[in-house]
C-alpha cells in the first residue's frame, strides 16, 4: 500500500541530511575537520567561496560585485575574494581598516550605509575612498563637508515582502525626495553619481527586484530631465541562500533581472552594481557544536549545544532557520534547541527535525556561513565560534 501522508518530519531531515552530505561530496578537503576537538567551530570552504563569486560574476556579467564585509568579514574570506577581483562594501572604520591592511585599493571600495558616523566619513576619505550612499539631507551636509567632491547614490525604498531578514523602513526615501537630495548634493558640490535600493536580506520574492528597478527606471528619467548626469546603478545585496528550503537560484534571479534591465532601462546605467554578503559566504560555512544536554519539559524535547544565538546564531532571532544534522540513525523526534547561555531568550530553534544524539555527539548546523561571527560575543563567558578557512 501505499502511505498516502507524507511524515513532516522525515521531510524536513532528509533534506538536512541530503544537503550535509552534498555539501561533503563535494568537498573532501573538509571531511578531516569534521570532529574539531575545540567546539563550536565554524569551517570556511575557500574555494565554494570562490565558486560563488565567479557564479555570481559569470551570470550578472555587466556587474562590479563589491562584496558586503559585514556578511563575514574573516581576512581569509576578504582575500580570496580580493584576489578575484572583487570590490567591497563597507560601513565603519574597523571594516575598511582591515579591507587597506590587506593591500586593497580604495578605489575597490564603496559604502553604501545610508548613515555614516562622521569619523569614518573623515577617515574613509582621507584613505582615498570617495563613494557615499547617501538618504537624507542631513547626510549630503556630513559628507560635503568632510568628503568634498565625493561621489554619492542615493538609497531608493523598496518594498522588503518575501525576505527572511527584511530591511525596509529603516533606510531609503521614495523617488521624490531622492531627486531633491541628489539635487541639493550637487549644489554642495557632490557629483550625483548614481542610484541603489536594498530588496532585503536572503529575498525570495522576485517582485522585490522588480519593484527596485521600476523605481530605479522611474528616477533615472526624472532625473535626467532635471538635468542630472548619472553614471551607475546599485541594485543592492539579497542573494538567498539554501537553508532549511531551497532559495531562488543565482542564476534565475540573474535572469529575470536582465529582463528587467531591458524592459525598464533599455539604455543601461554606465555602470551596473550588485552588493551581495550572504549570496557569497552564506552556504559555504559549516558550524560544528556539540550537545551539552537534553532535557523534557512538559511535551517538548530540548536539546542544549554549546552554541547560541549570542555566540554566532543571532539570525535565528529574526527568522533564519538553519537546517541541522548528527551522525546518529534511529527514530525521528521533534527537538527544542537550547543555546548554551542563561538566557531565555537564547533558543535556537524549535520543532527540529532529529534522530536522538548523545550528550558530546557533533551537531552540524548548515548555512552558517554569513552573518554569524560577524554577531558573535562571548556573553556569559562563552566563546564565538573559532573559525578554519579551508
Ligand atoms: C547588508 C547589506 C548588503 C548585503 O546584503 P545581503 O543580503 O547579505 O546580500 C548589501 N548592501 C547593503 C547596503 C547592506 O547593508
Amino acid at each position: 500500500m501505499l502511505k498516502e501522508t507524507i511524515d513532516p518530519l522525515l521531510l524536513q531531515y532528509e533534506f538536512a541530511r541530503r544537503y550535509f552530505n552534498e555539501f561533503l561530496s563535494q568537498r573532501d578537503h573538509l571531511k578531516a575537520y569534521l570532529k574539531p576537538s575545540k567546539t563550536p567551530t565554524l569551517i570556511m570552504d575557500l574555494e565554494g567561496i570562490k565558486r560563488r563569486y565567479l557564479e555570481i560574476r559569470y551570470h550578472f556579467p555587466q556587474f562590479k560585485v563589491y562584496y558586503a564585509v559585514k556578511a563575514n568579514d574573516h581576512p581569509e574570506v576578504i582575500k580570496v575574494l580580493a584576489e578575484l577581483g572583487s570590490g567591497f562594501e563597507i560601513a565603519s572604520s574597523g571594516e575598511l581598516s582591515k579591507i587597506l591592511d590587506l593591500g586593497i585599493k580604495p578605489e575597490k571600495v564603496i559604502s553604501s550605509n545610508p548613515i555614516k558616523p562622521t569619523d569614518f566619513i573623515d577617515y574613509a576619505y582621507r584613505n582615498g575612498v570617495n563613494r557615499f550612499v547617501v538618504d537624507s539631507f542631513t547626510e549630503v551636509d556630513k559628507i560635503a563637508k568632510l568628503a568634498p567632491r565625493s561621489r554619492v547614490y542615493v538609497r531608493l525604498v523598496v518594498p522588503n515582502e518575501g525576505s527572511d531578514w527584511p530591511l525596509s523602513k529603516k533606510f531609503g526615501v521614495d523617488v521624490d525626495n531622492a531627486l531633491d537630495i541628489l539635487l541639493y548634493a550637487q549644489d554642495k558640490g557632490l557629483v550625483p553619481y548614481g542610484i541603489t535600493f536594498h530588496v532585503g536580506s536572503q529575498c525570495n520574492n522576485f517582485r522585490n527586484w522588480l519593484i527596485g528597478i521600476k523605481r530605479a527606471s522611474d528616477f533615472w528619467q526624472r532625473a535626467k530631465a532635471k538635468g542630472l548626469r548619472l553614471q551607475m546603478l546599485n541594485i543592492g545585496g539579497g542573494l538567498p541562500v539554501k537553508y532549511t528550503y531551497e532559495s531562488l537560484r543565482i542564476e534565475d534571479i540573474a535572469y529575470y533581472v536582465r529582463g528587467l534591465l531591458q524592459k525598464f532601462m533599455p539604455t543601461l546605467p554606465h555602470e551596473l552594481q550588485i552588493e551581495p554578503g550572504r549570496g557569497v559566504v552564506g552556504d559555504q560555512g559549516l558550524l560544528i557544536c556539540r550537545v551539552i544536554g537534553k532535557a523534557k519539559r512538559g511535551e517538548e524535547n530540548w536539546l542544549y549545544i554549546d552554541t547560541g544565538v549570542f555566540n554566532g546564531l543571532a539570525e535565528a532571532l529574526g527568522g533564519i532557520r538553519y537546517p541541522f544534522y548528527v551522525e546518529r540513525e534511529g527514530e525521528l523526534r521533534e527537538w527544542t534547541i537550547g543555546g548554551v547561555s542563561c538566557d531565555s531568550m537564547d533558543v535556537v530553534a524549535r520543532r527540529v527535525a532529529l534522530p536522538e544524539p548523545e550528550v558530546g555527539d557533533y551537531l552540524y548546523i548548515l548555512s552558517a556561513g554569513a552573518y554569524t561571527t560577524v554577531y558573535a560575543a562571548e556573553f556569559n563567558g562563552f566563546p564565538k565560534p573559532e573559525v578554519v578557512c579551508l
